[in-house]
């Protein structure tokens, strides 16, 4: 058994992070703490997963995701309109608010949030909120592990706690 020294595919990658687009900070890792993941796996943009490999643990490197690598273009035809009835009447909707739609044909639920309320429809917006958006990264490698044969069958990390999701 060697050491790992490098992301490379199918560790899991402790990572430090802050987003920024273009001026502005949009998420950072500094409250809640490093992000776990499956390197290779998908379980991270493509832009910045594809960045990482050769990485050694304590680099930093800024990373730059055009939208194509990271939550795509904004899709102006990614709209639902959906009935208001099917919201709960005590539900107070407003611009912006996150909602899960259920697609019964896809049998899937997916996320988008609301652009626009009518007089008996809302129109959810289906793009990611950051689609369409220039990602600058700032990323620090702070730990690498092996993946356990259950996190490789998976294709994603577990947590410390061991396997404590439902899938
Ligand atoms: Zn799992």
């Amino acid at each position: 058994m060697t050491a790992l020294e490098n992301v490379e595919h199918g560790v899991i990658v402790k990572l430090e992070y802050t987003l920024q687009i273009e001026d502005e900070m949009v998420e950072s890792t500094d409250e809640e703490g490093p992000i776990e993941f499956l390197q290779g796996y998908g379980e991270i943009i493509p832009g910045l997963e594809a960045a990482l490999y050769g990485m050694q643990i304590g680099q930093e490197k800024d990373v730059t995701v055009d939208p194509e690598d990271g939550y795509g273009e904004y899709d102006g035809e990614a709209f639902e309109e959906v009935p208001l009835e099917i919201f709960p009447e005590d539900m107070d909707l407003s611009l912006g608010m996150p909602v899960e739609l259920y697609d019964e044909d896809a049998d899937e639920t997916v996320e988008g949030f609301i652009a626009e309320i009518r007089t008996d429809t809302v129109m959810v917006d289906l793009n990611h909120p950051l689609a369409g958006e220039t990602l600058n990264f700032h990323v620090k490698v702070v730990g690498l592990r092996p993946a356990t044969p259950e996190e490789l069958e998976h294709g994603h990390a577990h947590g410390e706690d061991g396997h404590d999701h439902d899938e």
